[in-house]
Order: C-alpha cells, then sequence, then structure tokens
C-alpha cells in the first residue's frame, strides 16, 4: 500500500519502475484488474469514472432585463456586453468543482435552442492525484425577462429633478424651447451610454413661459444645464426641495432654474452708445454695430446694462430717395421726412428701390 504514490509519478520513475516486475498483490478491490498503482485504492480506470469534477444543475435561470439587457448577477443587476457573456457566466457560476482539482480549464458552448433558451455544453479537463481528467455535461439555461430596478423607476415615473427652460426677461420662443428638448435629449443618451441608468426624461411639459422637464438623474441634468449654456448661453441655479425618506435617508429633489440669455439672434439692443444687432449670445455676445457695420461683442454679464430695441423681424420697408458716396437718403416710413443716414457697407441698392429700415430712438438704421 505504501507504494501508490510512488507508483503513481510519471517521466523518468516510472521508466524505472517499467524495467521491475509488476507487484503481484496489486489488484484493485473495484474491478478486480490487476495494476501497477491504486490511486485512493482503487485503480486509474476505476478512480477516473468514479471522480466527479465537477456538478452542474439540469436546468438553470438567468434574470435578463428586457429594457436595458442587464443581468441579475451576485445580488445586483449589472451590464454585459451581450447575452453569450450572461449565458457562459450563469453556467459557471453554479458550476460546482471538486477541490482536489487543479490546472483546471473548461469549455463552455452556448447554443439557443430558441430566444429565451439556451442548452450550454460544458467541458472540463484537470489534474486529479496527477491524473488527467476530463468531463462534459449540458445544462440548459432560461432566460427570465425581468426590468430591473433602474428600468422599473423609469417606468413608474421616477424623477430625481426638474429642468426649467426659461428666458431672462422675456418668453423663449419655440425654436429654443425644441433645441433645449433637443439638447436634453442627445446628454440623456450621452450620460446612459456612460453608465448613468437614471439618464432619461421621465415627462416634460411646455407651456406659455418655456417648459418643464422632469429627469431621473440629478447628475446628467448637471450635464444638461452645462450643455444649453455652452450652445445657447444663459446661466442656472439650483435648489433643493425635501421630497421624502427612504431607509431613513432624506431623499432631495434638484430644480434646475435654467434662464437662457435675454436677447436672441435679429435682436437689436442699445449698448455701450451703439444701437447692435444681435447675432450670436451665448457667454458672450457678438453682434454688428447697425451704425458702421463693425463687429460688435461683450462678455454676457456686461449685458445688464443693455436696452431691448425690437427684433430684426420688426423692420419696416422705406423708399431710398438717394445714394451718395457715404450716405444714403431714405423716406422715414412713418414721419415721411427725408432722413440721411450711414451708408451700410456693402449697400448696393439703387435710388427709389424699397430697403428695410429698422427706427429707434437714436435714429434709423439700414439693415
Ligand atoms: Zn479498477
Ligand atoms: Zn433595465
Amino acid at each position: 500500500m505504501n507504494s501508490d504514490k510512488n507508483t503513481n509519478k510519471s517521466g523518468p520513475k516510472k521508466a524505472v519502475e517499467k524495467k521491475r516486475p509488476v507487484p503481484q498483490n496489486l489488484i484493485c478491490p473495484e474491478c478486480g484488474k490487476e495494476t501497477d498503482g491504486l490511486v485512493k485504492n482503487v485503480c486509474r480506470d476505476c478512480f477516473s469514472q468514479k471522480f466527479n469534477l465537477f456538478e452542474l444543475p439540469l436546468v438553470l435561470h438567468a434574470r435578463v432585463c428586457p429594457q436595458c439587457g442587464a443581468h441579475y448577477y451576485k445580488s445586483k443587476w449589472c451590464d454585459f456586453e451581450n447575452i453569450e457573456e450572461i449565458i457562459t457566466l450563469t453556467a459557471q457560476e453554479n458550476m460546482l468543482f471538486h477541490e482536489d482539482a487543479q490546472n483546471v480549464s473548461i469549455g463552455m458552448h452556448p447554443h439557443p435552442r430558441s430566444p429565451y433558451i439556451y442548452d450550454v455544453l460544458v467541458d472540463m479537463e484537470a489534474d486529479v492525484e496527477g491524473i488527467k481528467l476530463y468531463k462534459d455535461a449540458k445544462t440548459e439555461i432560461r432566460i427570465k425577462r425581468e426590468a430591473c430596478d433602474m428600468c422599473s423607476r423609469r417606468a413608474g415615473g421616477y424623477f430625481e429633478g426638474i429642468i426649467q427652460v426659461r428666458a431672462g426677461n422675456r418668453t423663449p420662443t419655440k425654436e429654443e424651447v425644441h433645441q433645449c428638448l433637443q439638447i436634453i435629449n442627445d446628454t440623456m443618451i450621452h450620460q446612459l451610454k456612460k453608465g448613468d441608468k437614471l439618464a432619461f426624461v421621465t415627462d416634460s411639459m411646455t407651456f406659455k413661459d418655456g417648459a418643464d422637464i422632469f429627469i431621473g438623474s440629478t447628475n446628467a441634468g448637471r450635464h444638461v444645464c452645462k450643455r444649453i449654456i455652452e450652445l445657447m448661453g444663459g446661466s442656472v441655479s439650483e435648489s433643493y426641495t425635501l421630497a421624502g425618506v427612504k431607509d431613513g435617508k432624506e431623499i432631495f429633489r434638484t430644480t434646475f432654474a435654467m434662464r437662457l440669455p435675454e436677447f436672441k439672434k435679429g435682436d437689436v439692443i442699445y449698448m455701450d452708445g451703439k444701437v447692435v444687432e444681435v447675432r450670436n449670445c451665448a457667454k458672450r455676445l457678438t453682434g454688428i454695430n447697425l451704425l458702421d457695420s463693425a463687429t460688435y461683442f461683450t462678455e454676457s454679464e456686461n449685458l445688464k446694462d443693455a436696452k431691448y430695441l425690437g427684433n430684426v423681424a420688426d423692420a419696416q420697408s422705406a423708399v431710398l430717395v438717394d445714394v451718395e458716396e457715404n450716405a444714403i437718403l431714405v423716406l422715414d416710413p412713418v414721419t415721411y421726412e427725408t432722413v440721411t443716414i450711414k451708408k451700410p457697407i456693402s449697400f448696393n441698392a439703387l435710388a427709389g428701390a424699397e430697403i428695410m429700415v429698422f427706427r429707434t430712438p437714436y435714429g434709423i438704421f439700414a439693415l
């Protein structure tokens, strides 16, 4: 019996042993055959047959969210690349290995029987007591479609914050509200891809003064407002209201009071003694000085002193009386007096034509 271990060793020792006659007393108690060595008291064949490398249940269940594809794994919902990964992991997780198995290598071969049932062939090779053993087994994995925490929240109208889209001292235009909604959607998709599962719009309402957008994630809300300011200008302030208590923790909702800039493209304003047609107003305002057609810009924070005069949409048509070297004469559409105004750069209308002018308390300007 003491010779068991020695006879099992591979390599040169085996070669040496071969020269010796097979000891007569080594008979396998299991099958009765003569053997050159016993492993755990039986011959190698009997050992290989009796040894169970792993156990695997015949049927397994995997919980997968039909909305986002998350898989319930180790008591929480996790994201996975694809369904095969979930299938393989479910099989692996439920395999019970024999503790004596060493140098283990496992193969997993999933085959879909239907979109919700997979057959998985599992094979394993390992060393036990110096003997290479092999086993394969099959399991059936049934996919249970179940909404994950985040998707059920979404379906349940969950929201952490409200983005209130307004504009400073005016009503945002329909186009502006539409642009904001577009930015919100794009940013939510981006944040969702980055792993914020609550980055979704729960509900949105548009009305005369702007729009209220209910959002699932406060963090995504911050990204949204930052993006709106980058693209459209304006400012945001955050405030918090207690929405309730859950598991002893206070739950707050965030209100993002988003203010679009007071001036928008096409507005005509009086600023620094100049009449300016606004071209763009984000972090800074850029426009055209209507007196000399020069480009004008200022930081948005300086706009507190700006005076709104109207929008180019309110321009009136006037008859061009004469064109001089540096000036043009037009008939004031209101007083019918002839007024001389500075000739804009690249002005090419001829006398008698109708041109668009903008009347302001600071004079008439040709557009
Ligand atoms: Zn045997
Ligand atoms: Zn989900």
